[in-house]
């Protein structure tokens, strides 16, 4: 049985996630996608609301499990007995670092590698972070992300002001 886990912060899981989660899932038997608990990057969903939306969004998908995760990624692929890492690749702005991750992993566990999906061309654009900057300002998000999750993205914004825009952070 082929595992292979699809890590990210999924703050939150856009249409761009769904199309390489969707993908993946074709390719292997089963895909576990791995929510990173990452407490740094002061997420907007806390790392079970994160969960639950990929849970939801992703439940007509009979081999994808989602489970949350802390610390390094070779550890969590092992626990998921999982030979592969799943990646986007977006643009040639995410191949740098994408490869030195994908490296140092390798160094870790030999036996890992990470295989990378280009982005659907609907979807090059799309980060988490621009559906956060586009929600705060009471933009529309339909296009961005499943339909399932659009009321709960703008709701975390419900009551503030518009001045100075979320977190300012890549991803
Ligand atoms: P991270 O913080 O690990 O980059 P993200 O949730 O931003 O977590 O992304 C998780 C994975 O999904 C990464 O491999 C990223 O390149 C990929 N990804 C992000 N947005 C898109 C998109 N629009 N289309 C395809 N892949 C994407």
């Amino acid at each position: 049985m082929r595992t292979a886990v699809y890590p990210g912060s999924f703050d939150p899981v856009t249409l761009g996630h769904l199309d390489i989660i969707e993908r993946s899932a074709r390719i292997v038997d089963e895909l576990v996608v791995g929510v990173l608990n990452n407490n740094s990057k002061n997420p907007l969903f806390s790392v079970k609301e994160r969960v639950n939306m990929l849970k939801e969004v992703t439940s007509h998908l009979s081999n994808v499990r989602i489970e949350s995760f802390d610390g390094l990624l070779v550890d969590f692929a092992v626990r998921c007995h999982a030979a592969v890492v799943v990646r986007g690749l977006r643009a040639i702005t995410d191949f740098e670092y994408e490869l030195q991750m994908s490296q140092t992993n390798r160094i870790m566990c030999p036996d890992l590698d990470t295989i990378f999906l280009t982005t659907d061309l609907e979807y090059a654009y799309l980060s988490s972070s621009i559906v956060r900057e586009v929600a705060h300002y009471g933009g529309d998000i339909s296009a961005f992300v499943p339909e399932a999750i659009v009321e709960r993205v703008l709701e975390k914004f419900v009551g503030e002001n518009s001045f100075g825009g979320p977190e300012n952070e890549q991803d």
